[in-house]
Formats: C-alpha cells, structure tokens, sequence
C-alpha cells in the first residue's frame, strides 16, 4: 500500500456520494488529500457572482462536515492560479497523483489540460473523470460523427448510448493526509454578503449540501413528477424539481437523478420513457446539450452563435436596463419575475424565458446584459445552461427560438399564471388589482394600483420596433421565417 497521497480537487464536485475521482482516489489504498481552491480573481474565467457564492460557502461547509464524519478533512487555498497551487502542494505533499472530476467551461478546459501535462511532466499522475455528466460531450454524435445541433437529434443520439453508468455509493471511510500548510477558514474568504445581508431571504427557500439535495429529489418524485409535463409551465405551482443549483455545484450528479427516476417509475409501474418522466429526464439532457454546446464552442458566453446578430442595433439605455434588473418595468409577469430572482435567487423557468424574451425584444437591450444579470443573482448560475438559453431566447445560438417569435407578456401571464398567485406574491402594489386587468393594469379603470410604476414600454410598439430591427439584419433565415409565419 502506498504511503503518498493522492489530492483530491474538488471543484463542482461538491460531494462524497458518485464522485469518481474519489472513489477512484479511495480505491488506491492511499492517503488522500482533499482541497478546494478558491480562484474567483482569475483573469479570463466568470467569476461565481453574489448568489453564487453564498452558495458555495455553504456548500463548502456542508462537504467539510462530511469529510470530517468520515476520516478526512477538507484544505482550503485562495489562489489566483488554481493549476499552480495543485501541482506546488502536489510537489510539497510528494503526492503520487492528483484527482479530479472534469469541468467544461473553456477556461477549464484549458487550465486542466496544461496542468495535466505539467504533472506528467513532474512525474506526478494526473487522473480526470466524468461526474458533472451523463455522457462526455464528445461522446453524443450524430451518425456522421459530428456533435448535434439541434436538440431533438442531440437526445437521440444520447438515448442510443443507452442508459449511463450506475452511480457509485459514497465511500464510509476516506484515509486522511496531513496538509503541509494550515487550511484557510471558509469565513475569511468572505463569501457571504453582510452590509447589506440581501441573501437573508434564501436560507427560507434553499439549504445548500448533498444531503437536502438528495431529499429534494425524493420530494420531487413523490410529489411533483406525476404533473411535471403541464405543471412545469406554471410557476405558482410546485411542480419543478428545484435541483438546478444543487446540480450546478455538483452536490447531486444527473446519473443519480436519471437512474433514481428510472427506478421510481419502475417501481410505480410506470414506463420512464413516456409522460411527465421522460419529460423530466430530457430537461436534464437539455443542460446535457447546453455543455456540448459550450463544448464545443468556447465562445458562446460572449458571441453570438448566429454572427448576423452581432450588427443587432441593440438599445444602450442604462435606465431601462436598471428597470428589468429591479422589477420596476410595469409589465407585471416580467417584475414578478425578477423580484422572485433578486429576494430568492431563483426564477421559474416559464418566467426566465418571459423576462429575457421581454428584455431582447421589448426593450432591444443585448441578450449579453441578461446574462450577466442573472449569472450574478442566480443560485443556479451556470456557465453553459445561463448562455445556451439566453442564445436560444435571443434567436442568436444553435437551436434558438426563431427573434420574430416574440413572448406576449400580457398573455404569457394570463396563461401561465391564471389567478394571478404568483403576480400577486411577487408584486404587492397589484393586489386590489381585478384578476382581469391584473397583467394589463395600465387598462383598469379608477387606477387600482396607485404605487405600481408605469410600463416603460407599450407592448404593441416594441414589439413592432424589435421586428422592423430584426428585418434590418437581413434575410437571416427565410425558412424559419416561412415556418413561423
Ligand atoms: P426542472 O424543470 O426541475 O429541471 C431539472 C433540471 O434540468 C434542472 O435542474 C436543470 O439542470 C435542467 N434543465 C431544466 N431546464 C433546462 C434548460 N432549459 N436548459 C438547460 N438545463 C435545463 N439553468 C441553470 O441551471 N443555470 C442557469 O444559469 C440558467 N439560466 C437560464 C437563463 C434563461 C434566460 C433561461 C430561459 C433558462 C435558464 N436556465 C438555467 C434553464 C432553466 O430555467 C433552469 O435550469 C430551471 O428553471 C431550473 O429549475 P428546476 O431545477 O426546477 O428545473
């Protein structure tokens, strides 16, 4: 058995159970050392933003109380070179390899890959695996071998893979390695916001950790999964699983949740390839096809995947951005939205698409101003989910829905929000509001809603101005222009 460590770095692997680089890691015999490197001022990588990092502290300490239960502890480093500060300590600890599960923001990728070869280079081994995935993005093809395009062929060309490996159970013991300097402590690395405390509300609706991870996704199974296919369209319904921000920090990995939702409905007589199940399983392949996405093109944070729509004449107004940002746009649906986000770090997925369609189209601000918003407010920030989406909503990305298709909020609300609970609960200023006018007050007779800011944009003209902007692009897609008439 060998007496050299083997480091463990964690990173959006925050967990102990399906975590293969530490099974692996365990598996040797060897001692293992557990780190964490904080690299949040690293040039060119997005920074976590303010929610994010709340939710990483408290991720971090759930994962730390976890290794300590089993033996181990976790080492905490703030670098601003992460790569370097893994192979000095791997040096420093004379460790025979280091660990880790693969990540596949291009920053990343890059990091990891020179790191790799350094550590070879050292004599040290380097080992990466696949937990943040069901597949590797390499590995879902369509039949002439290139990476899909478009979601249909993507998921499949992953169900002809059949189903993913069988997650693994958390080891009961880890053998602990002794760091060569001391840790940091998680509270000096100042994650948490104190003056102002805006995060006070999330611990109401969230509790970070792999253990409420794996609860939520009991409670959506037995709760939720029966109505998901309608009721994940209602947002004052609770019947969407809320995992995102477990997932992004990888305290639940997707084959968990794939094989723990195959066996549900096995074990409920129920076919998981059809209905609200299969509905289920293919919203975790689109955050599947949104990491092949940003796979395989680095720059979809940033450019537009379709390049027409880098000469859109987009509207620079810093007040009409600022108005999105803080629900005060008088479209109720839009500010119910981005209030839910700003008080719970969250935003239901209908209404995500509501507000960034509103804000492209309506108000002509650059989708990349959305994405930045939500990448800093979001709990659930994630590089490849938050930039294939405001791609597909701004008709700029692979699979996008088509710009001239623009949200009527007016009546997104009414549909989708057909009493008005979740408008209410966000935006009190519309409560005596009748259910009729509630998302069209600017129409109710004797102004009901005194303290509710006037729209900032009448709804039939933006959308004429965001049209004949559109055409101004160009012939950009005639085909898609015929089948959306
Ligand atoms: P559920 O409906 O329960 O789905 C289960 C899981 O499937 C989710 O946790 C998520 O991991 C995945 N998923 C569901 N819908 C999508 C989707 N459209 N694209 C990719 N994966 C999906 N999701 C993020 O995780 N991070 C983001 O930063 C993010 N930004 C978004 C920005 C915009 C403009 C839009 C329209 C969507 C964005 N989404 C993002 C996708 C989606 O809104 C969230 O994943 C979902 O609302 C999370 O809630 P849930 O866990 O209850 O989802």
């Amino acid at each position: 058995m060998s007496e050299k460590p083997i480091l463990l770095w964690f990173r959006q692997d925050l967990r102990l159970s399906d975590n293969p680089a530490l099974a692996a890691a365990v598996e040797t015999g060897a001692p293992v050392l557990p780190v964490y490197v904080l690299d949040d001022e690293t040039p060119g990588r997005w920074a976590p933003g303010g929610a994010s990092r709340w939710w990483l502290h408290h991720s971090l300490s759930e994962l730390s109380n976890r290794l300590t239960k089993r033996g181990s502890a976790l080492h905490l480093v703030r670098s601003r070179d992460a790569a370097e500060t893994i192979r000095a300590l791997a040096t420093e600890t004379d460790a025979a390899a280091v660990y880790w599960n693969r990540c596949y923001e291009p920053f990343a990728v890059e990091r990891d890959t020179k790191l790799k070869q350094t550590l070879q280079a050292a004599d040290i081994g380097a080992e990466s695996f696949n937990a943040a995935l069901l597949f590797e993005p390499w590995e879902v093809k369509t039949k002439s071998g290139t990476p899909p395009k478009v979601f249909s062929p993507y998921w499949r060309a992953l169900r002809a893979l059949g189903d993913p490996a069988a997650p693994e159970p958390a080891p009961d013991e880890i053998r602990g390695s002794s760091a060569p300097s001391k840790s940091d402590s998680l509270d000096d690395w100042r994650l948490l916001p104190t003056r102002p405390n805006w995060a006070n509300g999330f611990h109401t609706d969230w509790k970070p950790g792999e253990d409420s991870a794996q609860a939520r996704l009991d409670w959506f199974l037995e709760n939720a999964l029966e109505n998901y296919k309608d009721g994940r369209n209602f947002p004052a319904k609770p019947c969407v699983s809320r995992l995102s921000p477990h997932l992004h920090f990888g305290e639940i990995s997707p084959r968990q949740i794939w094989h723990r939702t195959i066996a549900f409905c096995h074990a409920e007589d129920r076919n998981p390839f059809s209905g609200s199940a299969e509905h289920f399983l293919k919203e975790l392949v689109w955050r599947e096809f949104s990491h092949s996405l940003l796979y395989h093109n680095p720059k979809l944070p940033e450019a537009c995947l379709r390049p027409e729509f880098e000469n859109f004449p987009w509207d620079r107004s810093d007040t009409t951005l600022q108005a999105w940002q803080h629900g005060r746009t008088g479209i109720p649906i839009v500010d119910a939205g981005m209030r839910e986000l700003w008080q719970t770090g969250y935003m239901h997925n209908r209404v995500r698409m509501i507000c960034a369609s509103f804000l492209i189209k309506h108000l002509m601000v650059d989708w990349r101003e959305g994405e930045a918003w939500f990448w800093d407010t979001l709990l659930d920030a994630d590089l490849a989910n938050n930039a294939a989406s405001w791609q597909w909503v701004a008709g700029s990305g692979a699979d996008a829905a088509p710009y001239f298709r623009i949200f009527n909020p007016v009546l997104q609300g009414e549909k989708f929000d057909p009493d008005g609970a979740y408008t209410r609960r966000w935006v009190p200023e519309l409560a005596d509001v009748p259910d009729r006018y509630l998302q069209k007050p600017w129409e109710a007779p004797g102004n009901p809603a005194p303290d509710y800011p006037t729209r900032i944009v009448d709804l039939a003209a933006g959308r004429d101005r965001a049209l004949a902007a559109y055409k101004g692009l160009g012939d950009t897609d005639s085909e898609r222009s015929a089948a959306w008439g």
